[in-house]
């Protein structure tokens, strides 16, 4: 359906609701679903996919920063909120100001928040990262440390300890086995030391997806697995144990239509040159809306029910497609760039790899110009 923007996506709520509801089956219910609404909900939208979560029954959501996690209370979001990967000393009041909790990634960082939280005069509950061989954020001390670090602290109380996987959907490497191992014996002589929060998370979509049990703890952490993405495994993975589906389609507007001659140049470069007599579409959507440039001349969209081709460079803010085979579409309409439309399909898996690059990214790479509309 055409609508007054020049590119906008749609979000359905429902199905937002419905991947949730998948997740949280897939794990049974002595497992808690954090939802991962980082990066504004990966492009869906925070607040709006938030508010679906909350009447869902969601107890935790995560975000990146804080600054994501104000934006989210300032919406009126009561859930407890985790902060994954900020701890900057200029957002670390914020944190304790808007009920946020923290992934703490360094030791040295406990006796800092709990030094916040005394000032504060409250007790703050933080969760606290550990790096299993991932080699990205996290803490690597060991066990006596930590607990020292953690017993050290009288206001901020540890919650969880958590960490985070770095090839779950590869089954060819044993890297995930190992870093479920060193989290799981570090858990287990912190909790002979004393050190026995009631949370413990390793597991984002894929190892949840693919049922890897032993890696979920107590609470499981889907981004995107709650927007209706699961990333295809290499090697010999498992069944998945959970069925989502796409929660977002983005479209776009013709702007003009004209018939090209053989042998005319398209766009930027001249990179395409048509094989006969040709009519275009230019599309109101570019790469500053983020459509991948990487899709010049070799991507598609769904134009009038049917597949055809992207011509040419993909540019800032137009795009252009050969549509020949599909009479009757004018100024005005809309085409699909991602989504489905008479049994016609294209999802951010299919479009990042013709783009070589990754379906989160695609997602990510949204602009805030695309208008936003929640079915
Ligand atoms: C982004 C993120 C997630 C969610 O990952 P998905 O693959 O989108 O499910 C979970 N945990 C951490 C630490 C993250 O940064």
């Amino acid at each position: 359906m055409s609508q007054p923007y020049r590119s906008w996506v749609e979000v359905s709520r429902s199905r937002i609701a419905e991947n949730y509801r998948a997740m949280k089956s897939a794990v049974g219910s002595s497992v808690e679903v954090m939802p991962v609404v980082k990066a504004d909900a990966y492009r869906h939208g925070a607040v709006e996919v938030s508010r679906v979560l909350e009447q869902e029954g969601v107890r935790w959501l995560a975000v990146s920063n804080v600054e994501e996690g104000v934006t989210l209370r300032d919406a009126g979001m009561t859930a407890r909120i985790m902060v994954m990967a900020d701890f900057l000393p200029f957002e670390r009041k914020a944190l304790i100001e808007y009920n946020l909790t923290p992934a703490i990634h360094d030791v040295a960082d406990i006796a800092a928040f709990d030094r916040l939280a005394r000032e504060a005069g409250v007790r703050a509950a933080y969760h606290l990262k550990l790096d299993s061989g991932m080699g990205r954020l996290g803490s690597r001390a060991g066990a006596a440390a930590i607990t020292a670090a953690v017993n050290g602290a009288q206001h901020a109380v540890l919650e969880g300890l958590m960490t985070h996987f770095a090839s779950a959907a590869n089954y060819d490497s044993t890297q995930t086995g190992q870093q479920q191992e060193a989290f799981w014996k570090l858990a287990d002589e912190l909790a002979t030391l004393g050190v026995k929060p009631p949370f413990q998370h390793l597991s984002s979509t894929i190892a949840t997806a693919y049922g890897r049990q032993a890696a979920w703890g107590n609470m499981v952490r889907p981004g995107h697995g709650i927007y209706g993405y699961i990333s295809p495994a290499r090697g010999e993975a498992p069944r998945q144990i959970l069925q989502v589906k796409p929660a977002l389609s983005w479209k776009a507007s013709i702007l003009a239509v004209k018939e090209l001659p053989e042998g005319a140049l398209v766009g930027y470069g001249g990179i395409f040159r048509t094989l006969r007599p040709t009519r275009i579409a230019i599309l109101a959507v570019g790469y500053a809306d983020g459509l991948p440039h990487r899709l010049s001349n070799r991507g598609k969209v769904i134009a009038g029910g049917k597949l055809v081709p992207i011509i040419g460079s993909v540019s800032m803010d137009v795009t252009t497609i050969d549509i020949s085979d599909v009479p009757g579409l004018k100024v005005g309409d809309a085409v699909t760039l991602l989504g489905e439309e008479n049994g016609e399909k294209l999802d951010a898996q299919q479009i990042a790899r013709v783009a070589g690059t990754i379906s989160y990214s695609v997602l990510c790479g949204i602009s805030a110009r695309v208008k936003r509309i929640y079915l």
